[in-house]
């Protein structure tokens, strides 16, 4: 024996199992704060547009839903880039299994006052792009459009072929009065190795994928930059921020749908090359800015940016918004606006 009395263990247990109990209740209170609560989205408020304005006859809209998700419209046809609407939250993402919202989608696609589709197109395989397309070409009749990692999560939700088209490098599809020519392109590189290899290693979806199952099962499939041109005019759908060197040489576009997402956690060299091979190759007189919400933050409201946590781990938010802003400054001729949620938007008259 030490000596000391029976009160005095009991005294000094009381006040272990008060520290741990103050220990447990920090920790929850980080976790909380880092998962529920998000950063401001790395765009200018002052780039907002309303929408909403009067649409004349045949004139092209857009409808944005967060992330890549764009519905194009001129009154005869509709299409859908990803129709991703799902938003799993951290901790299924982390530890548990994942599949399509059904009961989100149709709400969704509700918002976006859409019914009918001709194509809905994930502009990669990944599970914030493709993931719900299937849905959603069931849900609308529209064909899913995509690589053949694509199909395969198409053929997994049970999507007849005859909805399924492989899309082929640089070789149009056109709907309606759309002309849309996928260019294969690279994913936005993650500079950590570990996620570079999660995400983007053995690219493929080579059977049909069945939900519920790992974020990480939502291979890479092909990156897809989408090159679309309508008689009213001209744009550029970048849906992850990678490129390929010289690989948009001899085209134009009216407008940039860029994405973001990550780029701020690059270098800055990356990020000089990212807007040369894209924005200054092509030309625009205005950008639109994509994927720079937070992949778990609601489908409504405000558009937040990534969770507190997510920040944490891959930081660079600042770095994207100077980095925008640093350009919008440099090319006072370009005009940079950022879309509002669900609200119809005339990009060409
Ligand atoms: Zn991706």
């Amino acid at each position: 024996m030490n000596g000391q009395t029976r009160p005095g263990i009991l005294l000094m247990l009381r006040r272990l199992l008060l520290s741990l109990l103050l220990l447990a209740g920090l920790f929850a209170a980080v976790l909380a704060y880092g998962l529920l609560v998000y950063n401001k989205p790395p765009v200018d408020p002052d780039w907002a547009l309303a929408g909403g304005e009067p649409v004349p006859d045949g004139a092209v809209t857009v409808r944005f839903s967060g992330t890549a998700t764009l519905l194009f419209s001129d009154g005869e046809t509709h299409w859908m880039t990803d129709g991703w609407f799902s938003r799993p939250g951290v901790p299924r993402l982390l530890l548990g299994k994942i599949a399509p919202d059904v009961a989100a989608i149709r709400r969704a696609l509700e918002a976006n006052g859409v019914s009918q589709l001709d194509a809905v197109l994930p502009l990669h395989s990944h599970y914030d792009h493709a993931m719900d397309a299937p849905e959603v070409a069931r849900a609308t009749g529209a064909l899913l459009l995509g690589s053949e990692s694509t199909a395969n999560i198409g053929r997994g939700w049970g999507l007849p072929e005859e909805q399924l088209r492989v899309l082929v490098d640089r070789q149009p599809v056109r709907l309606g009065k759309f002309v849309i020519t996928p260019i294969e392109s690279r994913h936005f590189e993650f500079p950590d190795p570990e996620m570079r290899r999660r995400a983007l290693g053995e690219p493929l979806i080579d059977a049909p994928l069945v939900p519920p199952v790992s974020v990480f099962d939502y291979r890479l499939g092909k990156a897809y930059v989408l090159h679309v041109t309508h008689p009213k005019g001209s744009w550029l759908i970048v849906g992850s921020a990678g490129y390929v060197e010289g690989a948009l040489q001899g085209l134009s576009a009216d407008v940039v749908f860029l994405g973001v997402g990550g780029l701020g956690s690059q270098t800055p060299a990356y990020r000089e090359t990212f807007w040369r091979e894209t924005v200054a190759s092509v030309a625009p007189s205005r950008i639109i800015p994509i994927h720079f919400d937070g992949l778990t933050a609601p489908l409504s409201g405000p558009f937040r940016g990534e969770a507190k946590a997510v920040g944490w781990a891959s930081g660079g938010l600042e770095e994207t918004l100077a980095f925008l802003q640093g350009k919008a400054v440099a090319y006072p001729q370009l005009s940079f606006h950022t879309l509002p949620r669900f609200a119809r938007v005339v990009l060409f008259r």
